[in-house]
């Protein structure tokens, strides 16, 4: 029995009900283990940080994320969603940080003062805390926006077991070799990207996230060459200097060598204060400031190798102060002349190590400040600081320096892209330090390859962003100098080079003898071992993990692989790995979607998993942009509150607007204008047909027969025996919707089938029901009637089904109401019939709508009004198909554009409108007029719709007396009159009105 349906159902209120119905049934636990007849379908969820508030963002990625798992339920798959929280890492100790105010490492490892080991256990608790603060919101979250995921059972990348596994991937990879017999792990200096306020390098990927715009200033700094060196005829004297441009003044105190391009040209010019600049040739850029003046000589770069110079500071290197080669030298921008600071360049310790030095001079330290003891400029000052005026105070100083010692030449403002720490904002400088590194460049080859049998949405992030990404994969710096992170499992000998890479806490225990409860810092750190090959003692490398590894890792992790025997086994089946998809935003190109590759690769590698690919399928997400295009920011207040949308405007409707908003790898324009025209332009068509059927067929008592309820789940193909063509039409155009979102869907495209499903709801309302109400209407409980009711049943709860995955709620409401069935998330994804599509049918009813449409637009151009009748229309042969069918569509027409004839003609003009108005179709006109007139009275004086009345109208003139006449009849029944009369003086309810030119008054009474 249907339930009676509001037409003015809150949405909010309705999706509250149902989650304490899907709760109180567990329907999404009926939903993983109902029948699996297609099998597995393998889901992994990009696990979120709780430690901050969930955003719309993350509404906007689950919706995706729910959306094509609840499909494949309904096509027949099992698909286990396990939850997962990423809880290591820089983010939650920055927050921490944040909290009790600290402001460093020092800090930290003096939370409890003079005892590091203490205030590491107290600051990594803290840490553990902070990551649950969110938890409740965003499972509340989670919860409120329908996305069905396992929460109770979620992997946890903090716990011993989901550690105990990564150190178990990290084992493999270590015996991993390249081509060159190379180890894959290794630990090397190398100049990384790093972040001295947290006070650890960064990987690749993450810097590939915090580039900005900078002006910065460069300067020209006159390096002295050592006199009385020869340079072909030319001879160094006390003026000479190598001038020499650099964007990174407090590198200078670093400065070990200089370098030049042999194969480029350079000269000595003579300026008018005889001070004699070596400089590159000619001057044919812009962008370089040069001096200007006598040219002495010209050289070869090559013939600058091996001269000396003075340095600009002693800074205790043991290396000659010379010109060295290098490959790198630009042409296009300075002197041609490079300062090298092995400390602080890749290229600068690469042409170092190339002639041989050993040592690297250090002039800032690991919290970013100019070191004492050799009386730099700027001594303990913060390098990369901007003061309150925006200069850099380091720099500033040393500039100084070097003006006051003649060794400056020029500055010049200099705009360019500077890596910033993605996490706290602070400019990175490139830092030569130890570090442990996964040699991923032995791989790009390996990683492109295995991109290839993955497929993207939108296309072309595979062979662009992501894929260019691959090609150009750098070795993945893995540790952190923190203390919130997956300790690396790599102990060190302390006397020879012996390394054990730990596999397992079993390894670990027998090594040690030691069982931890906590495999965190600083327990771990305290377990050491005798070497195996002297009497030195294993100890453990200070680090943690890079916290994008641990996420990466999750295939393997989350299933306590190979640890868990279950884990094991559905890794190996293929039941939880590769999956078949996953879904974030568009930045996880560069993090959580490279981790995952770059780790899938480097197992395959290892012979762990099959395939190269941890997942086959990915949909990219744009980012949300507030209506104006500008990123949502609580700075900027245009932050949109997911709870109190969702809370206004249903979460289904949230949902659906990012469906359909634009394909998904574009960025999304949110605003609560967009939110209103989903609104309406979805939710009430859809609500108002569903409405509409429930009302009638209860007052109709129209029952739906067993066939059609079972038709609900899919099992039997629905067949019609209408003869209305409106009736095929609708189940025509459903059938061949069911076949383009299945196909769609099977595809990945949930822009293209939420997209024909709208269309189609546009078509159910404001066509098939439109022109059907009538069948709805009439008295008699014909045939018809019945066909009419059969129709729209199948065609709502077909669309449910449609719509379950989409719109979670709405779906299940119209479909529990209209089959008594537990919920549509546990029925069968609708299966086409092909018998019933037919195409020729579905091109004439848009040929139908569109002659109504187009005549409609040229009785607007007439300004007669479509109340008023005209006398004929002619279509042109456009529409001639129209024709061929019988009368029915010419019936159509003749009906919605309120014409007496409609004939055909052969031109090429769509419609000719005959608009010559005879008294009798200006009479009948305003009959209709009348009739308007009267039905608003009717419903002003508060009479109910088959309440029958008398009405008095006005005649004092000829005219209306005219169309009482003619059309007193027309108007009495419409109105349900039972008489007319002139004059009516004890009315219930009065009006004078303006019928076309004439003021008439209308007076009703109940009869
Ligand atoms: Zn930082
Ligand atoms: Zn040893």
């Amino acid at each position: 029995m249907l339930k009676p349906v509001d037409p003015r159902q809150s949405l909010p209120k309705l999706e509250d009900e149902l989650l304490q119905y899907w709760d109180e049934k567990k329907i999404f636990e009926q939903s993983v283990q109902k029948d699996a007849p297609a099998g597995s379908f393998v889901f992994y969820e990009g696990p979120p940080t709780a430690n901050g508030k969930p955003g719309l963002h993350h509404v906007l990625a689950r919706a995706f994320k729910d959306a094509v798992p609840r499909y494949r339920t309904m096509k027949g798959y099992r698909v286990e969603r396990k939850a997962g929280w990423d809880t290591h890492g820089l983010p939650v100790e920055l927050q921490v940080e944040k909290k009790l105010g600290l402001r460093s490492k020092v800090d930290i490892e003096n939370i409890v003062p003079g005892d590091p080991r203490a205030s590491i256990i107290a600051f990594n608790a803290e840490c553990k805390k902070s990551v649950w603060e969110y938890r409740d919101l965003w499972e509340k979250m989670t919860r409120r926006m329908g996305y069905w995921v396992d929460m109770k059972n979620p992997y946890i990348t903090y716990e011993n077991d989901y550690i105990e596994s990564v150190w178990w991937i990290m084992a493999r990879i270590a015996e991993l070799k390249d081509k060159a017999g190379e180890s894959m792990l290794y630990k090397g200096r190398k100049v990384v990207p790093y972040c001295y306020r947290c006070g650890t390098a960064l990987s690749s990927h993450e810097v590939a996230q915090g580039y900005q715009t900078v002006k910065d200033n460069s300067v020209y700094v006159k390096f002295k060459l050592t006199p009385g060196q020869k340079i072909g005829d030319f001879t160094t004297d006390e003026k000479t200097f190598a001038l020499v441009w650099t964007t990174t003044p407090w590198t200078l105190p670093g400065n070990m060598a200089l370098a030049v391009g042999p194969a480029i040209k350079y000269m000595a010019v003579k300026d008018d204060k005889n001070d004699v600049y070596v400089f590159i040739q000619p001057l044919d850029s812009e962008t370089q400031l040069h001096p200007s003046g006598e040219v002495l000589a010209k050289f070869a770069g090559a013939d600058l190798v091996g001269l000396t110079y003075e340095p600009l500071y002693q800074n205790g290197s043991k290396h000659p102060f010379q010109i060295l080669a290098g490959d790198f030298v630009s042409t296009t921008e300075g002197t041609g002349i490079v300062h090298i600071a092995p400390a602080f360049g890749e290229d600068d310790l690469r042409v170092a190590k190339e002639n041989g030095y050993k040592d690297v001079v250090t002039t800032v330290d690991l919290t970013g400040r100019i070191v004492a003891g050799f009386a730099f400029p700027g001594e303990g000052e913060l390098v990369k600081k901007r003061d309150g005026d925006g200069n850099f105070k380091a720099d500033n100083l040393i500039v100084e320096d070097l003006k006051k010692r003649n060794l400056f030449f020029a500055s010049q403002p200099y705009e360019h892209e500077y890596p910033f720490c993605w996490r706290c904002d602070t400019p990175l400088i490139y830092y030569a330090k130890p570090s442990w590194f996964i040699r991923m460049s032995a791989l790009n080859e390996k990683l492109v390859a295995n991109n290839e049998n993955i497929s993207w949405v939108p296309e072309n992030i595979k062979e662009g962003r992501f894929g260019e990404w691959l090609k150009g994969a750098k070795d993945w710096a893995i540790s952190r100098e923190r203390y919130w992170g997956t300790p690396l499992p790599f102990w060190e000998c302390d006397k020879c080079d012996a390394q054990v890479v730990v596999e397992s806490t079993a390894q670990l225990e027998k090594l040690s003898g030691k069982k931890l409860d906590d495999l965190h810092k600083p327990y771990i750190d305290e377990v050491d071992f005798a070497c195996e090959k002297c009497d030195g003692v294993m100890r453990r490398t200070p680090e943690v993990g890079d916290v994008w590894f641990d996420s990466g890792a999750m295939p393997l992790a989350q299933m306590h692989y190979p640890f868990s025997e279950a884990g094991k086994a559905a890794i190996t089946d293929g039941k939880a790995y590769p999956a078949d998809f996953i879904s974030e935003a568009v930045d996880q190109t560069r993090g959580w979607f490279y981790t995952l590759h770059a780790i899938a690769t480097l197992m395959q590698q290892a012979g762990v998993v099959k395939g190269g690919a941890a997942y086959k399928h990915v949909i990219c997400l744009g980012h949300i942009l507030d209506g104006k295009g500008k990123k949502m920011s609580k700075s900027r207040g245009n932050v949109v509150d997911p709870f109190e949308l969702m809370d206004t405007y249903g979460a289904d409707l949230v949902r659906w607007l990012f469906f359909t908003i634009n394909p998904p790898g574009l960025p999304k324009r949110f605003d609560i204008k967009a939110m209103r025209d989903v609104q309406n332009r979805f939710f009430r068509m859809l609500w108002n047909s569903y409405s509409f059927f429930v009302m009638y067929a209860k007052l109709d008592n129209f029952s739906p027969s067993r066939e059609l309820i079972n038709h609900a789940h899919g099992n039997e193909e629905y067949t019609t025996n209408s003869n209305s063509v409106l009736d095929k039409w609708i189940i025509s155009s459903l059938n061949a919707l069911i076949l383009e979102v299945d196909t769609k869907m099977n595809d990945y495209d949930l822009y293209g089938s939420c997209t024909a499903i709208e269309k189609y709801i546009d078509d159910l309302s404001n066509w098939y029901i439109r022109r059907s109400r009538k069948r709805f209407w009439k008295n008699q409980n014909d045939s018809d009637k019945k066909s009419a009711y059969e129709t729209l049943y199948v065609v709502l709860q077909t669309l449910a089904k449609l719509l379950a995955p989409f719109t979670p709620f709405l779906a299940d409401s119209i479909y529990h109401n209209l089959t008594s069935k537990n919920s549509v998330h546990l029925a069968n994804f609708p299966v086409v019939n092909n018998k019933l599509i037919d195409t020729d049918l579905n091109t004439q009813m848009t040929l139908l709508r569109e002659a109504v449409s187009v005549g409609l637009q040229k009785r607007a151009e007439s300004k007669i009004k479509v109340r008023q009748p005209l006398a004929a229309i002619s279509l042109g042969k456009k529409f001639a198909a129209l024709f061929a069918e019988g009368t029915e569509y010419v019936a159509v027409i003749s009906e919605e554009l309120n014409v007496k004839a409609v004939t055909s003609n052969t031109t090429e003009e769509d419609i000719i409108l005959d608009t010559n108005l005879t008294p009798e179709l200006e009479q009948e006109g305003l009959a209709r007029d009348v009739v308007r007139a009267v039905q608003k009275l009717r419903k002003d004086a508060g009479l109910a719709v088959d309440d029958r009345i008398v009405l008095s109208i006005a005649q004092d003139d000829s005219i209306m007396q005219g169309v009482v006449k003619n059309f007193g009849d027309y108007i009495a029944t419409e109105t349900l009159a039972t008489q007319l009369v002139t004059e009516l003086p004890d009315a219930l309810a009065q009006i004078e009105e303006k019928i076309g030119a004439l003021k008439v008054v209308l007076a009703l009474k109940r009869a």
